[in-house]
């Protein structure tokens, strides 16, 4: 089979992007838009971009777009490009918040707000994560709808509260709401040293937990004098023993040679006042998860660990506490790489980019394992515009170039699949 049987014909392919092409300066101005309307979690409220959203889907003549929530201040954008037939539902999934600029305000070089486009470069909060996936979802929608209909539905859900870890966004539209499809991308900014670094199947999860230390509370001044134990101290003394020698279980995956990674003391707190010798240490740590690891396994790990340094010191007197469920454990995901969306979009990236990105394991958390483990959707977690690692700091940015491919290959993956129906797309 060659996939020039698979790809739309040249000349839908032509018409497709150049429909792109000539939205160009309208899908930059509406990424600029997007960036222009704050919608930081915390504190969380994405009634403004929602509304900017469905505004420019009607503007679009993208009609039945709607606003779901659970919440009134968190609502999600939905709409559906229906199909002519029984082809498959394709998802495409953006989030609509971003993290708060911060503390970092000092260190950006523009007002994190107003976009700005420097050296082929677009600056502002969220340009990567990801308000650049956002307007290039609504174009490739309003390209796709330009020609004749498919057969089968694409679905956009433009998602509240990701940063504050889904609830009212990804986890209300898959356990409440009841959204389904066939398959779902994330268009996540896949890059960490370069854009279009890869194709990301996998995301690892997180596993968030705190320990808490207990000592001796007493007058400062005799710790020295009577029996004590400083809860601060043996705190520290457990993170360095934790950093040194704590190892979890998992079995190796070839897309993820890094393995797991293990953040502790991402927050710490411990001791009352000076005078007071400190009768309580707590520190609260990540682990980054690798696709195959279980939580019951994690936790077995992080008990016997710990169960070997008490019977090592009688002192060390502690509690094990983990993060309110669902944010205790954030499953990893991945989806098969033959999926016909994966190779949908491996077509679609030789075509616009000239090249397949690698296929990968995303270092960081998403949306992901809501749709595929409560909703049951196989979902591609991070392809699109932009870089990972300049999201959440200073100086945000994305290649305007970026948001343009980005835009081409979601609508040429999408008229791939579409345009199938149900059984052939199956066997792409
Ligand atoms: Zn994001």
């Amino acid at each position: 089979m060659t996939e020039q049987e698979h790809f739309p014909e040249a000349n839908v392919a032509k018409r497709l992007t150049g429909m792109v092409d000539q939205w160009r300066d309208e899908i930059l101005a509406f990424t600029g838009e997007l960036i222009a309307t704050p919608s930081e979690t915390p504190p969380g409220d994405e009634r403004k971009i929602a509304a900017l959203i469905l505004d420019r889907l009607e503007r679009l003549g993208l009609r039945g777009g709607m606003a779901v929530s659970q919440a009134p201040e968190r609502p999600s954008v939905i709409f559906r490009l229906r199909g002519s037939g029984d082809g498959p539902r394709l998802l495409y999934i953006a989030h609509t918040d971003t993290k708060p600029v911060g503390d970092a305000r000092s260190q950006w070089d523009t007002d994190p707000f107003r976009p700005v486009v420097r050296d082929g470069r677009l600056y502002g909060l969220g340009a990567a994560d990801m308000k650049a996936a956002v307007a290039a979802f609504v174009y490739a929608a309003a390209s796709l709808r330009q020609i004749e209909p498919l057969k089968g539905e694409l679905i956009l859900a433009l998602v509240s509260d990701e940063e504050g870890g889904g609830r009212y966004g990804a986890h209300f539209l898959c356990q409440e709401y009841g959204l389904t499809a066939d398959m779902a991308l994330i268009g996540e900014p896949p890059g960490i040293h370069r854009e279009w670094e890869h194709l990301h199947i996998g995301c690892r999860g997180v596993f968030c937990f705190t320990i808490g230390v207990h000592g001796t509370q007493m007058h400062s001044s005799l710790s020295d004098r009577f029996p004590s134990v400083n809860a601060s101290l043996k705190a520290a003394e457990l993170m360095l023993r934790m950093s040194r020698e704590l190892k979890f279980t998992f079995e190796p995956h070839p897309l993820c040679p890094g393995g797991t990674t293990l953040n502790l003391g991402v927050q710490l707190k411990g001791g009352v006042y000076f005078g007071v010798y400190p009768g309580y240490a707590e520190f609260s740590t990540d682990l980054r998860t690798v696709p195959g690891m279980r939580r019951e396994q994690a936790i077995r790990d992080l008990e016997e660990f710990l169960a070997a340094r008490q019977r090592e010191d009688p002192n060390l007197k502690l509690e094990l506490r983990f993060r309110p469920s669902p944010a205790d454990w954030i499953a990893p995901s991945e989806i098969n790489p033959d999926h016909v969306l994966v190779k949908a979009l491996e077509w679609a990236s030789e075509h616009v980019l000239g090249f397949r990105p690698p296929l990968s394991i995303y270092p960081a958390g998403t949306d992901a394992p809501k749709f595929q483990l409560i909703a049951g959707i196989p979902t591609v977690p991070a392809f699109g515009a932009g870089l990972i690692s300049v999201a959440h700091g200073p100086n945000e940015w994305v290649g305007v170039e970026s948001i343009i491919q980005a835009c081409k290959i979601y609508v040429l993956a999408a008229h791939t699949i579409l345009s199938r129906g149900a059984g052939e797309a199956q066997a792409l």
